[in-house]
This record gives structure tokens, sequence and C-alpha cells, in this order.
């Protein structure tokens, strides 16, 4: 730290990204990417704005916008865009959080508690239950803004869109956000309450579903009046937060929606064939509706299978808080992914004996 820093950000404990090797090539199950290649259409309209890149993007994003707000069924001005979804989070929580605090449930994406102490709010965790569900009664009717993921991370599990709603109605007067960045798998958005709420900010991205991570693209969707707010945020920090290549390839992924519909089915089916053959080594797993399987096994811990099958080129995700030590968060690849998976942990649990 240099004595330049400012006193408030000494304390600062930021985010730690899920490792990025570039050692060797690993079968690559620890970042929720999309095994698949971005839209063909998405990547023909890129290159060919790519030659544009002298000047710069529309601070608007308009094209992308109308085409995100077509596919929404909402209007233009429901729709904000960010530099990937974690922009419109940290947007949002500049933009509405002080004062009051914010309450989202003690396991989750690990980006909330961060926001929360860079932009002064206190931060609040609701417990989950032990089978790792959320207890609505925690969001009920609270003096606190509130963020939940759903599906949640990295548990993958689902509140039902009624369970969201009730959280949203009673709490009129504070912000809800729901985050939705792995909701393509299976869950149904709450984007068509935007319309009944004002006090709704549902996050979406295309970094999953749309296979788009590396282009960092995300959007929110709200009451006008909260665009309205995010865009003023944006307008005084980085106008020109979308590059050129990036709403382009926005542009083509949204609107080829055969290739999207295609990728999700096939990681919705793997991820069933994925969790019967964890099953079958013996895991246990949480019931998951996003690109991703959070499972343990009895006879091995969280920890040592995820250092076995690096040393094997196969990358999970551990955590090491305590609560979810046992487990290893495991992203749905291809077919191809999971059998080579599959065969080194049964090598790993092999060895064990
Ligand atoms: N929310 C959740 C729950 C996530 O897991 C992630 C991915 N790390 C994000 C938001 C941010 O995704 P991105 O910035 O790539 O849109």
């Amino acid at each position: 730290m240099s004595k330049f820093l400012k006193s408030e950000f000494a304390g600062l404990k930021e985010y730690t990204p899920g490792e990025q090797p570039r050692d060797k090539k690993y079968v690559k199950l620890n970042t929720n990417e999309s095994p698949f290649h971005p839209s063909k259409k998405a990547l023909e309209l890129a290159i060919a704005e790519a030659e544009n890149s002298n000047l710069y993007p529309d601070p608007e994003c308009k094209l992308l916008k109308e085409a995100i707000a077509d596919n929404m069924g909402v209007n233009l001005d429901n729709i904000f865009i960010g530099n990937g979804s974690d922009e419109v989070l940290s947007f949002s929580f500049m933009a509405f959080f002080s004062g009051l605090p914010v309450i989202f449930p003690e396991i989750s994406y690990g980006f909330y508690k961060v926001y929360a102490q860079l932009y002064g709010c206190k931060s609040v965790f609701a417990p989950l239950k032990t089978d790792f569900s959320i207890d609505i009664n925690d969001y009920i009717a609270k003096n606190s803004h509130i963020v939940i993921a759903n599906p949640n991370a990295p548990t993958g599990m689902l509140l039902a869109l009624n369970d969201i709603e009730e959280i949203i109605k009673s709490n009129p007067d504070k912000i809800v956000i729901i985050d939705e960045a792995y909701i393509d798998f299976g869950g149904k958005s709450a984007v068509p309450l935007v319309k009944k709420y004002d006090n709704l900010i549902v996050s979406r991205t295309f970094s999953k579903s749309r296979s788009l991570a590396g282009a960092r693209l995300g959007f929110a969707v709200a009451d006008a009046a909260i665009i309205r707010d995010l865009e003023k945020i944006k307008f005084s920090t980085n106008p020109y937060n979308i590059n050129r290549t990036t709403l382009a390839l926005g542009l083509g992924a949204i609107k080829d929606t055969a290739y999207f519909d295609e990728c999700c089915a096939k990681i919705i089916k793997n991820r069933t064939y994925t969790a019967l053959q964890l099953k079958k080594l013996g895991f246990t797993m949480t019931d998951s509706y996003a690109n991703f399987i959070f499972a343990k096994h009895p006879d091995i811990s969280g920890e040592e299978l995820y250092l076995a099958l690096k040393e094997k080129g196969v990358l999970v995700r551990h955590f090491t808080d305590p609560k979810i030590t046992d487990y290893n968060r495991i992203t749905i690849g291809t077919r191809e992914e999971t059998d080579i998976l599959i065969a080194k942990i049964s090598e790993i649990l092999e060895e064990q004996k």
C-alpha cells in the first residue's frame, strides 16, 4: 500500500476472481464460462466493427439496448448496459446503497460484500437453511436493501418467482436486486415484474449463456427512473464503458436466439448427465439450476479433490469458507469435458483407497 491510498480504502478486502492459470492447458471448469464459442453471427459483426476502432463507441449503446429490450419484452428506457454484470452491480451499489444496510445470503456471490465495503454500506448476512436454501422470511419487510442471486451461487439453488415477488412487494421503499447471472439454465426470470415494481433491479449477463465472458457485457432491467440513475453514474465515471467490438458481439448474440437456445439446452442436458455420473461415484449435491454443480464426496475433502484434479489438469472451484469447504463448484462443460472430469475423479478416488 502506498502512503497515498485514501484511508477509507486501507481495509478494503478485494474480490478474488477464480484462477486463470497460463502454465498449461486445463479442462477449465472453475469460472462458469460457456464451453461453446460465441455465436458465429456475433463474431462476423464484431470482426467488421473492429475496423472502426479508431472511433469512440456509442455511449448510449442504442442499437444493443433496442435489441435487448425487444428480447426481454420491455422498453428501451428499462435497459442499462454495463461492462459485465459486475459493473451493473457496482453502479447499483454506488447509486443506491448508503445509510440503510444491504442484506444478502451468507453464502452467495463474493462480490456483494466487496461492493458494500467499497461504497460504505453495511452488509448483513442472512443465514441459509441447513440444506443451503434461502429462508424468504429473512427478506420480508426489512429495513435494508436486498440482493439475491437467483439461482444462488455457488449452490445453484433456485427461489420460486412468487417468493421473489413477495420479497419485492414487501419492501416498496428499498431497492431489491435480483442477480440473474444463471437464470437461462432453467429458472424463471423476474424481468416481467419490472412493469409492476419500481424498486426492482434485475441484473443479467452475456458471460454464461451467451458465451461472451471475455467481452465483458451485462445489463440491468428496471423501472425507467432507476435506469436514468444508473446512466447518471455511468456518465459520471466512464461514458464509453462498452467498446465497439463488444457492442457488436452483444447485438449478434442477442439476435441469434437459435444458437442461444441450442447452447442452453446442451448445458442443461449435460448438467443432468454430469450429476448422474457424480452420484454414481458417491457424490451428493445441491439441486442446481445453473451451469454448475455444487458437490461433495464423503471420502475426500473439498480441498484435496480440488488439488488432485488440478494436478491432473482439471480445474474446479474450491472455497475456503468453513460452511462450504467440503464442496467444489464444477462448471458444466461439454460432454467430453465431463467424461475427462469423471475419469480423473475415478482415478483420484481409486488412489485414495
Ligand atoms: N453474479 C454472479 C452470481 C456471478 O457468479 C457472476 C460471475 N462471476 C457475476 C454476477 C458477474 O458476471 P459478469 O461480470 O461476467 O457478467
